[in-house]
């Protein structure tokens, strides 16, 4: 379970997340959606650390963390490695291969077996649909399958839950459809995610749960059919 109690999060001025309260439960597809700047992804990056919230106290895996305190650096990376996260642009090491990219993390930070490392990710580059390309360095692969590559790269580290923002938001149309089918399928295998998008078909059919912010709070927070049905 995550939970933000009271969140507040300003960057110099501009108040970004104004007393966020929310819990997010396991084996759920949550979709944060509303206007651009409603504080969508400094909500998500907060969860992940990414972003530091002045005040508030988060609470993942019965650890409760103070935002107004000092975080070390054991938990910081404790916290990063429950809350797996896919970007926009998915960041990949231009100099190791699809498979070096997965198994990188899982030997050096989770110190899994290379064998057992190695087995795991063909496992998950064949879920995403991209086993094909194990061999190939990130500059051979297209937008979408590079994505499928960073999903499986979060999958590989185990997350408690995992975090995407605006995963497709770089892709064209179709190949945005691939991906959403993906996480789609993910979603009704339980997997437990946060995802910031602005495909409202895929908040539709595929959330859950639906949160809209809007300039800093949660507006709604509910089934998508409440949601789409009764606005
Ligand atoms: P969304 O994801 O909904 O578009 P963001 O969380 O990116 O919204 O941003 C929320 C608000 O905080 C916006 O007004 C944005 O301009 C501002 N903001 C986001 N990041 C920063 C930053 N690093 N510095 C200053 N303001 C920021
Ligand atoms: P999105 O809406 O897709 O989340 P943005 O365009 O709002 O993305 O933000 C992209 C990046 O710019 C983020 O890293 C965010 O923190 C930063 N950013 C957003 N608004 C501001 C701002 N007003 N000042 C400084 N950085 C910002």
């Amino acid at each position: 379970m995550l939970k933000l109690e009271n969140v507040n999060k300003t960057y110099s001025e501009h108040q970004a997340l104004k007393d966020i309260n929310v819990t997010f439960n396991p084996k759920e597809t949550t979709v944060i959606v509303g206007p651009s700047g409603s504080g969508k992804s400094t909500l998500l990056r907060s969860l992940n650390l990414l972003e530091r919230p002045q005040t508030g106290l988060y609470t993942i895996d019965e650890r409760t963390i103070n935002f107004a305190e000092h975080i070390d650096t054991a938990t910081t990376l404790w916290v990063r490695r429950k809350t797996g996260m896919v970007f926009q642009q998915p960041g990949m090491f231009n100099q190791l291969t699809i498979l070096g990219n997965v198994i990188e993390a899982p030997i050096h930070v989770l110190k899994q077996k290379k064998d057992v490392a190695i087995t795991e990710a063909h496992h998950l580059l064949e879920a995403v649909g991209i086993g094909e390309t194990a061999d190939r360095y990130p500059y051979q692969l297209s937008g979408g399958q590079t994505q499928r590559a960073a999903i499986a790269r979060a999958l590989a580290m185990h997350p408690s839950y995992l975090l995407l923002d605006e995963p497709t938001s770089a892709l064209d149309p179709e190949t945005e459809a691939q991906i959403l089918r993906i996480l789609k399928k993910m979603a009704e295998q339980n997997e437990s995610m946060i995802i910031v998008t602005h495909n409202m078909d895929f908040a539709r059919y595929a959330a859950d749960r639906i949160l809209f912010l809007e300039d800093g709070r949660i507006d709604f927070d509910g089934s998508p059919n409440d949601f789409f049905e009764h606005p």
